[in-house]
């Protein structure tokens, strides 16, 4: 009788622990646990195993412990719920000594030291317990796969990461979701999208774990294209994207500048009550800005009913970076009178923005109050910034002292905005030193040699334009081919220098051909024959057609009048194609937003928002 009373005692006790876990209550599991002791109830293994996991599961581990010192028998549960109770708290070296000490260790101590180092970023020590794992031939499970494919992922060791899909193959593991899609996000993540699409083409069964993953592997690894095409079947497949899977699309359309894409899936993001989520709305505040189309972004800004530090900075830097660079510090000024703080990014933008409107002092003075009175730690992306700001003013001197008094050691992209002001400005001498540190840190890099020679070219050194091809011969820089994009009818095209593939190539270079000559008549002469003369037709400024004018020609064929176009390069905008560019949006009465390699050109009436700075 005193027996199935204990039993009915102790499986109510077990009921009111199990409510402790589930709502965490840490104060209802000690009254229980007093109540215990209080009434002399002699807890068995079961019960004080959930003790255990309580205490373990409301964030209690010394208490978790004391109720493992105190039992006179354990059992293989006892052992792995204390190990996992280390683990949830952080104590992975208490955890490991457990484990260590254990008599018996079955599969769920294995997983739970080995998620234990994944989580906690050894995942070294992770895969190296997996080794032994499989050498006392403990079966490892799905739980066992999952973490140690993330640990390969962290790692990026990808043969390591192929041999346990071998092994969770071998294990039978191929087709059940939770394993297939660590595999997926392993490969992914490894930066092998073929791999991961292979696999996940494999799956006979996909969630939303599954999709994302790959979405976000095709994003990550830049395959903006795919990235849509993938959402596309996702959309078709009824399976219902989350807000990571939104982000994941909305930097692709970025990335690609397809405003119209975006707008659809804004649309989509709004049927599915998402938009009022700070982080995708911030998301849509930088796709319309990068899309060039600030308007809808402020739109999207005015409408959020709270603003993260995030959505500011977006707001910011995407009026910075088109231009509008009073609407940039403006709205920088109203974020600190709502009392937001900003970071790191949100001075990006207001730097940006003074860089933009030529305003040396207020940048200086922005620059300064970052640590003065933000408490924000300046990075080289910041100097960057400030170098572009003197530069741009054309204060080269300051500049190049601004750069050697630097705190760090200057990076590429500061000697480049050096070396890029220095050809604006005409200032060979220093250019030239910039460019000889641009050569030492990147030896291979086209670009600053391709500068240099055309600085060399407009003060008719050809005897150093030589020069340069032949460093660059010696040191096989090869040039990145240009390539641009633009959407047209919810597709992307894409266009090399002298693009022949295109099916509608020919009315491609009539319309080019037909402006041109409208230019020529005014005055303006091919740069083909003047600048680049002694040049050996090696490098893209032998093509006739840059892409960005093929990319230009066909989107004016194709979408109607007054329409703006938008496109992508994948290299810095050259001077030839900006005045092209300048000249056609005037012409033909379009907006021309072209986003290079370093920053956006809003092309309008004859003239561009860089100011011919870039
Ligand atoms: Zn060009
Ligand atoms: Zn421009």
């Amino acid at each position: 009788m005193e027996d199935s009373n204990g039993k009915t005692i102790a499986s109510i006790y077990t009921q009111l622990l199990q409510d402790c876990i589930s709502s965490k209550s840490l104060s209802k599991g000690k009254i229980i646990h007093a109540h215990m002791i209080r009434t002399g109830f002699r807890a068995g293994i079961f019960l004080n195993n959930r003790l255990i996991d309580m205490y373990s599961k409301c964030m209690s581990v010394v208490d978790a412990q004391l109720v493992f010192e105190k039992m006179n028998f354990r059992d293989v549960s006892s052992w792995n719920n204390l190990i996992a109770g280390y683990v949830k708290n952080g104590s992975i070296e208490d955890a490991r000594q457990l484990f260590d000490k254990m008599p018996e260790k079955d599969g769920v101590s294995w997983n739970a030291i080995i998620a234990g180092y994944t989580q906690h970023g050894y995942e070294k020590e992770a895969l190296t317990l997996f080794g032994k794992m499989r050498g006392e031939s403990v079966k490892p499970s799905e739980f066992t796969f999952g973490s140690i494919l993330q640990a390969c992922a962290s790692l990026q060791v990808v043969e390591q990461g192929r041999q346990i899909h071998t092994h969770a193959v071998k294990f039978g593991f191929q087709g059940e979701v939770f394993t297939a899609s660590s595999v997926v996000d392993m490969y992914s993540k490894c930066k092998r999208t073929g791999d991961a699409r292979q696999m996940f083409d494999k799956m006979p069964e996909r969630n939303l774990v599954s999709w994302n993953a790959m979405i976000s592997g095709y994003s990550q690894n830049g395959c903006s294209g795919e990235t849509l095409k993938l959402f596309r079947q996702m959309y078709c497949a009824e399976m219902k994207p989350d807000r990571s899977t939104f982000a994941c699309v909305l930097s692709a359309c970025a990335c690609l500048s397809a405003l119209e894409l975006g707008k659809q899936v804004h649309d989509y993001i709004c049927k599915f009550g998402l938009e009022n989520n700070v982080f995708v709305s911030s998301a849509l505040v930088d796709i319309y800005a990068k899309c060039g189309s600030v308007e809808d972004a402020r739109q999207v800004f005015d409408k959020m009913t709270t603003r993260s530090t995030v959505s500011w900075s977006s707001m910011i830097l995407g009026y910075a970076q088109n231009g509008r660079a009073k609407d940039s510090i403006q709205i920088f000024e109203k974020m600190l009178r709502t009392g937001t703080k900003p970071d790191q990014v949100t001075f990006i933008g207001v730097l940006t923005a003074c860089s933009h409107a030529g305003l040396i002092e207020e940048g200086r003075y922005y620059f300064n109050s970052m640590s003065k009175d933000h408490n924000i730690a300046l990075d080289l992306e910041h100097y960057a910034c400030m170098v572009d700001l003197f530069g741009r003013a054309g204060y080269l001197d300051e500049a190049e002292v601004f750069i050697n008094n630097m705190p760090f050691e200057p990076d590429a992209a500061i000697w480049g905005a050096l070396l890029g002001a220095c050809r604006i400005h005409g200032n060979l001498k220093i250019g030239e030193r910039a460019a000889n540190y641009l050569f030492e840190l990147e030896p291979r890099n086209a670009g600053p040699y391709i500068l240099l020679s055309h600085m060399y070219a407009e003060t008719e050194c050809w005897d150093n334009v030589a020069k340069m091809r032949k460093l660059m011969k010696e040191r096989r820089v090869k040039k990145e081919p240009g390539c641009s994009w633009t959407e047209v009818q919810n597709r992307v095209h894409s266009f090399m220098a002298d693009d022949l593939s295109h099916p509608q190539a020919n009315e491609i270079y009539q319309t080019l051909e037909r402006l041109i000559g409208q230019m020529e008549v005014l005055g303006y002469v091919s740069p083909k024959n003047t600048v680049l003369k002694g040049d050996d037709n090696e490098h893209e400024w032998k093509h006739i057609y840059h892409s960005e004018k093929l990319a230009i020609a066909f989107a004016l064929k194709n979408t109607p009048p007054g329409t703006p176009i938008r496109i992508v390069k994948n290299l810095r905008v050259c001077d030839d194609c900006h005045i092209v560019t300048k000249f056609i949006s005037q012409t033909v009465g379009r907006e021309i937003v072209l986003r290079d390699v370093s920053r956006f050109h809003h092309f309008k009436n004859g003239m561009c928002s860089c100011g011919d700075y870039w």
